[in-house]
């Protein structure tokens, strides 16, 4: 097995020379985190004032990290990618505006977009968030309540409501399976977190018999993840599903760490990055080694996960683009991951959010400060981006 990330040309090939010094600006300006804080805090401010700052954003941060404002503008991305051998993950990335007739938009906008992504050739998976769909006050009283996770409801205005819930993702569900698109429901916050993972083994249990059609997602910086995701195993053998396990480390550490604190109750979260990493690669190669009755999504750009999972594939004599082994990573992030193993044959995908400017504001604030608190990352991408430049100024 000679997978190896370090082919800049191979990487790069997609974007032009204009567009690599722009994601190198980007990248070393999010790398600083007092700009990234004066960003996120004063970018929401200008668009609430009105100030005509659409034109900046979509040429530089929104360029670099989603598909474009509608369905047709990601299109063209898409069909950039495809011609890598690229597939994507098409995200609605509007995120947590409440009231009801917000979330009936959401789930028409996310049917819109497996429709589409059923004329395709490349986009395999939607993305959901269940806080584009369901309250969020409503998930943390789910999550809070025993009663109420029980199934003995004691609020009859909550019960009508996640039963509003639960008909938007049957029907985005039953469109998905009609169409033959992959679900991925994304994780969140612990504090509502059980009613997602609830919602989510059941769907699995309808949707996924013959075929995966649901994935949960699995935060493995979460100390008690790796046994959920073990449990989540035994409970589809038993019930007769398959299981559908995206894995990711987590988004959420910082805010996560800070609640636990404030509210002192222990830290959901690993104490180091070591335990984290770990327990993600424990995971990885436990879904691996149970392909009989798990389809893996490995969603990661931390280079050694992906070559462990790709060893393992090899050990196993299984073909590069065996269909239930997929990797991903985000638009924007990752693209010496991403097309060198597209290069490979794996099945590899870019996570592409689309939406008006406004809307996936929050996406891309949580995009600059991830970027920011991965430092090791971030600087590998800017010495690929740096090699690149100086090839192409070389030749
Ligand atoms: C396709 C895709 C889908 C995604 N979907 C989701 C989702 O549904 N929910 C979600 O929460 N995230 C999601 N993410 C984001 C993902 O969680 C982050 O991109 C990921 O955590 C970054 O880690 P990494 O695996 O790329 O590798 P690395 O860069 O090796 O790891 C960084 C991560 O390690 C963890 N970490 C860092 N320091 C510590 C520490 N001191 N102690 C403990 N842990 C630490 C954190 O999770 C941090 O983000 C998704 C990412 C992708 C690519």
């Amino acid at each position: 097995m000679n997978l190896s990330f370090d082919n800049t040309q191979n990487a790069f090939a997609y974007k032009s020379t204009a567009d690599l010094k722009r994601a190198k600006f980007l990248i070393s300006t999010i790398q600083s985190p007092i700009m990234v804080t004066l960003a996120t805090k004063i970018t929401p401010i200008l668009l609430k004032l009105g100030l005509p700052i659409h034109g900046l954003l979509r040429s530089t941060v929104f360029k670099q990290f989603v598909g474009g404002e509608t369905l047709e503008e990601s299109a063209r991305v898409a069909k950039l990618l495809s011609s890598y051998g690229v597939q994507v993950i098409l995200d609605y990335g509007v995120e947590a505006k409440e009231g009801e007739s917000n979330f009936d938009n959401v789930t028409e906008h996310i049917i819109e977009a497996i429709d589409f992504a059923a004329t395709q050739s490349n986009i395999p998976f939607i993305s959901v968030k269940l806080t584009g769909v369901a309250s969020h006050i409503l998930l943390e009283n789910l999550n809070d309540a025993p009663r109420l996770r029980s199934g003995i409801h004691d609020s009859e205005s909550d019960n009508a409501a996640w039963q509003r819930v639960r008909e938007r993702m049957y029907a985005i569900c039953d469109v998905a399976q009609e169409k033959g698109v992959g679900i991925l429901i994304d994780a969140e916050e612990t504090w509502i977190q059980d009613p997602i993972d609830r919602l989510a083994i059941e769907l699995m249990g309808i949707y996924n018999k013959e075929k995966v059609i649901v994935y949960n997602t699995y935060q493995l910086y979460r100390n008690d993840r790796f046994s959920f995701l073990q449990l989540s195993h035994r409970i589809a053998k038993e019930q007769g599903f398959l299981l559908g396990a995206k894995l990711v480390r987590g988004a959420y550490m910082e805010k996560e760490r800070a609640r636990a604190q404030q509210m002192n109750y222990p830290s959901p979260i690993h104490v180091d990055k070591a335990s984290t990493d770990k327990d993600f690669d424990a995971a990885a190669k436990y879904c691996i080694e149970n392909l009989d009755s798990i389809s893996l999504l490995l969603a990661s750009h931390n280079e050694q996960s992906n070559i462990q999972i790709a060893n393992e594939m090899a050990r196993l004599n299984l073909s590069n683009d065996f269909k239930k082994v997929h990797f991903s990573q985000l638009y924007g992030m990752g693209d010496h991951i991403t097309f060198n193993m597209a290069v490979k044959g794996y099945n590899v995908s870019k996570y592409l959010p689309f939406g008006p400017i406004c809307e996936v504001i929050p996406y891309l604030m949580r995009r600059a400060e991830e970027n920011s608190s991965v430092n090791g990352q971030t600087n590998k991408e800017l010495v690929m981006i740096n090699t690149e430049l100086a090839r192409r100024k070389a030749k």
